[in-house]
């Protein structure tokens, strides 16, 4: 385990959150995702977050492989968007411009 060291306490920018609670913040996004299935919206609610602050989780767990999306589709042409390092619902689909498009999901990576 690291233990950084950061200088004098209170130097600067005090008033910031620790970087602990976001650590337990994305624990507590990854062992809901060893449960289920979420999209943003629903993890938003449950770990009583800013979608915004949801979605930089998630792509810090999509990155570090240790979760998956499932991409969103457009419910209209069924197009896939594959950009898979994306938490954020799109807006509308490039193809159609259909903007019902299905949020996408999240579960934790299969570790085997
Ligand atoms: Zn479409």
């Amino acid at each position: 385990m690291s233990t950084t060291k950061k200088g004098p306490a209170g130097a600067l920018s005090a008033d910031k959150a620790p970087e602990q609670r976001n650590i337990t913040i994305r624990k507590e996004i990854q062992s809901l995702l060893n449960e289920g299935e979420y999209s943003v919206s629903e993890l938003s609610k449950l770990v009583r977050k800013s979608e915004k602050d949801v979605c930089d989780h998630l792509e810090h767990l999509l990155r570090s492989g240790s979760a998956l999306v499932h991409p969103a589709r457009c419910l209209k042409c069924d197009f896939q968007f594959e950009d898979r390092h994306k938490a954020k619902k799109p807006g509308k689909c490039p193809k159609c411009k259909s903007t019902h498009i299905e949020a996408p999901t999240f579960v934790a990576a299969e570790s085997d």
